[in-house]
């Protein structure tokens, strides 16, 4: 995520957060959202019900079932499909969790990252103005969700540690950003480090390459993505249309500065090239993180598979029209980081209302599942809040929205990545056992 939540999310900067306990940054983003006062004064009979202190209540894993119930009665519609009893005995609780698991036991975070780098990012050295201010709003969510040296701490050992070990993640899809113009004429998190992950973990992750920006010169970029694949064998791309060299941005379907991106892609047997749609943040233009430029590329290049990082939200609209009028269309994804996680605890309306329009639109074969973690910090709060999701009747019925089966859910979590990725899932999940007995022993 790149926009300042904690300017939504008022005093969750005061909450107590252990970055390692996910219920608590999940029940501290309820209580601090849109609903906050409301929930948090429900959060008091709640507590009663369960025969605990509010401040043990909260800290505990109920406090997050209660959390969820209690944006239920607050709004008056069912967005959670969670049972008292969950919100009042560990029992239950436990039981519940395990049914989830059970139920949608393989995941594949398709947004992840790591954000510092050997030497990390000094103001005036290896930093611009710039780029320092993305580098402390970055600093300050990290804070926010216990870490308390921010990016500092969004390090390769954190990232196995938070999203591999200490949550439901069976694999990580990593990204990278490039910004080289503000970092001192290196990617903000160079491949060279990012790459420790894969090395660490190679049977949970999957490693994407960036920083590609043909108003660089579209010789070195080509270049640069034919070293990605030698030195590194990358599996896909994250780019980003909006870039800070002078130019501010360029498009997808421009055939002088991005097909041979485009057809180099196809030559090296690279399929998945992604892209960060929507959350227009900090000095880049909106008009770049439009979609629009996905509708003749992905026809150009049929063999091709085109991802819209954040679903293009808050323009998801335009995304979903690429494909809800265009039924025959085929590679044209969708990636929900930062989008679920920035409105499920405080907007569940405006949540329901885009993940219906994506698996209504795009179709529940092609929405990808992504956290946008390490920036919202350990992501198991926000696979707990998706397994109990639903879209509720009313805006079902209204809107012509599917209800969330399942199954549904199981594709979007890591079916629908695992295809188009080619992930081994048993050598996955047995590499994934592996990690939680240490992390546990
Ligand atoms: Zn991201």
């Amino acid at each position: 995520m790149e926009f300042n939540i904690l300017s939504h999310f008022k005093g969750l900067e005061e909450m107590p957060t252990d970055p390692l306990k996910a219920d608590e940054i999940g029940t501290s983003l309820f209580m601090t959202g849109g609903m906050g006062p409301q929930i948090s004064k429900k959060m008091d009979e709640k507590a009663k019900a369960a025969g605990m202190s509010r401040r043990n209540f909260i800290k505990s894993s109920l406090g997050f079932s209660a959390a969820m119930l209690a944006a239920n009665e607050v709004t008056g519609m069912k967005f959670f499909e969670v049972g008292a009893a969950e919100a009042a005995d560990f029992d239950a609780k436990k039981e519940a969790i395990q049914l989830a698991q059970g139920s949608s036991d393989f995941v594949v975070d398709v947004h992840t990252h790591v954000c510092t780098r050997p030497g990390h990012y000094q103001l005036g050295v290896n930093t611009s103005e710039r780029g320092m201010w993305f580098v402390e709003l970055l600093d300050n969510l990290g804070k926010a969700f216990g870490m308390p040296n921010g990016t500092r701490d969004m390090n390769v050992e954190n990232y196995g540690k938070m999203i591999l070990k200490e949550s439901d993640t069976t694999v990580g899809v990593f990204n990278p950003f490039g910004f080289r113009e503000d970092y001192g004429g290196q990617d903000m998190i160079p491949i060279e480090y990012q790459v420790g992950v894969r090395n660490n973990w190679p049977n949970n992750t999957v490693m994407l390459a960036g920083g590609l920006t043909p108003n660089q010169g579209v010789g070195a970029t080509l270049d640069r993505l034919r070293q990605y694949v030698d030195d590194y064998q990358i599996s896909g791309l994250k780019l980003y249309t909006f870039d800070s060299t002078p130019q501010k941005g360029w498009w997808f379907d421009d055939e002088k500065r991005a097909y041979p991106i485009w057809e180099e892609c196809q030559k090296l047997g690279l399929k998945n090239i992604g892209c960060h749609k929507g959350i227009p943040f900090g000095q880049f233009y909106a008009r770049y993180a439009h979609c629009e430029d996905f509708d003749a590329t992905a026809d150009d290049f049929l063999d091709l598979n085109f991802i819209a990082f954040h679903s293009a939200w808050p323009y998801h609209n335009e995304l979903a029209a690429l494909k809800g009028f265009k039924p025959q269309r085929k590679n044209l994804y969708c990636e929900i980081g930062s989008t679920f996680a920035a409105t499920v605890t405080s907007r569940p309306v405006e949540c329901a209302h885009v993940i219906g329009t994506l698996l209504r639109d795009i179709g529940p074969d092609y929405v990808l599942w992504g956290t946008d973690s390490l920036l919202w910090g350990n992501p198991q709060w926000q696979i707990e809040a998706f397994r109990n999701f639903q879209i509720p009747d009313e805006l079902a019925e209204g809107h012509g929205y599917p209800k969330i089966t399942p199954e549904m859910r199981r594709k979007v979590l890591g079916e629908n990545a695992a295809r188009i990725w080619n992930i081994d899932k048993q050598r996955a999940m047995s590499a994934k056992a592996d990690l939680v007995a240490t992390a546990h022993a």
